[in-house]
């Protein structure tokens, strides 16, 4: 929020279970010329998978494929001294296991949050929370704000000691999939700030007259926090199509025309690159607080944008 000139992060994703750490630090090597703000790490909600009996039977196992969202978190701020963003979410947490999680936090010194509800798991339209859980990501930031006024579950107020977290939110420019329009969307948006979320990031978009009309809908409900970009530069002709579909956005006309005329991966990435680089330009002379990428734990594509803007 104090910042005077637009700032540049990054989201990476924990490692899959049963590889190292190193690609992570490798990740974050690369981008660290840039003068990284922070660093989100996602956190992977536990699938529920089948599993087939040498008998021939079905099981159901419960899989957790990417653990270590705030083990990844401790270790790069302390390697790097940059400051990390654990995603939290809803999903599959009780309330008393995200205190606990709250706690790990504030003793290893990580102080911000991202106050996520999570989708719904297992091939289910309707979201479902955990016993004893939340059930939207206000519910979770309520939390979280109720333990920097020291309100701990099952404790007087007087007897336990207030945290200190800064708590992020996830804004939707182009709406989020199950809201039944814009306006409800915002509705909901604005009480998670009310509730104490102090930034907001936004869902990937790839039109930026998107993300400038839902800055000037926050502004125009009330909401006077940092609105922070997410960018996705593309990668792959099959993004085209997946992106849109797994996050419910929209890719301009242009945009996709270019990327299917690309007859192999380089172009295709360059096509990708071309877009951010220009997106981003808009984003800075409109004074965006930060640029935020999203990684997908790829550097390579970010590293080439962020020296066009971040470079020495
Ligand atoms: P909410 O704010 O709870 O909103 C969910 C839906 O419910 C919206 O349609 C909203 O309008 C509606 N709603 C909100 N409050 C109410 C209410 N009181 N009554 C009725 N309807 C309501 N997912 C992960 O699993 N892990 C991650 O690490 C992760 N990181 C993300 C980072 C960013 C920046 C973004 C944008 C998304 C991320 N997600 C992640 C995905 C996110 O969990 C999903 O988009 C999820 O479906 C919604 O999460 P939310 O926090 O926006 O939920």
């Amino acid at each position: 929020a104090r910042a005077d000139k637009t700032l540049f992060s990054f989201e990476i994703l924990p490692p899959k279970k049963g590889q190292s750490i190193d690609g992570i630090f490798q990740t974050v090597e690369a981008l660290l010329p840039f003068n990284p703000s922070f660093i989100d790490v996602t956190y992977h909600a536990t699938q529920v998978i089948e599993k087939q009996n040498t008998d021939g039977s079905f099981i159901k196992v419960p899989v957790h494929k990417r653990p270590g969202t705030l083990s990844v978190c401790a270790a790069i701020k302390y390697k790097y001294g940059i400051d990390t963003v654990p995603h939290l979410i809803c999903s599959g947490f009780s309330r008393d296991e995200t205190e606990d999680a709250l706690v790990e936090l504030s003793f290893l010194g990580i102080d911000n949050v991202m106050a996520l509800r999570g989708d719904p798991v297992g091939g289910d339209s309707k979201f479902t929370p955990a016993s004893g859980g939340h059930s939207y990501a206000i519910d979770l930031i309520r939390q979280v704000s109720d333990l920097n006024q020291g309100k701990w579950l099952h404790h007087e107020i007087g007897e336990t000691e207030p945290t200190d977290f800064c708590i992020g939110a996830a804004g939707y420019p182009e709406k989020h999939s199950e809201s039944p329009n814009i306006s409800t969307d915002m509705d909901h948006l604005k009480a998670k700030i009310d509730a104490g979320a102090g930034f907001i990031v936004t869902q990937m978009f790839f039109d930026n007259e998107a993300y400038f009309r839902f800055v000037d809908a926050c502004r125009a409900a009330g909401i006077t926090v940092p609105i922070i970009p997410g960018i996705k530069p593309l990668a792959t002709r099959g993004q085209v199509t997946v992106l849109p579909k797994t996050f419910a956005i929209s890719l301009p006309e242009e945009l996709t025309r270019a990327a299917m005329a690309t007859e192999n991966k380089p172009d295709l990435r360059k096509v990708g690159i071309d877009w951010s680089v220009r997106q981003c330009a808009e984003l800075i002379a409109n004074d965006a607080p930060c640029l935020h990428f999203y990684t997908m734990s790829r550097s390579k594509a970010v590293k080439q944008i962020a020296a066009t803007f971040f470079g020495n």
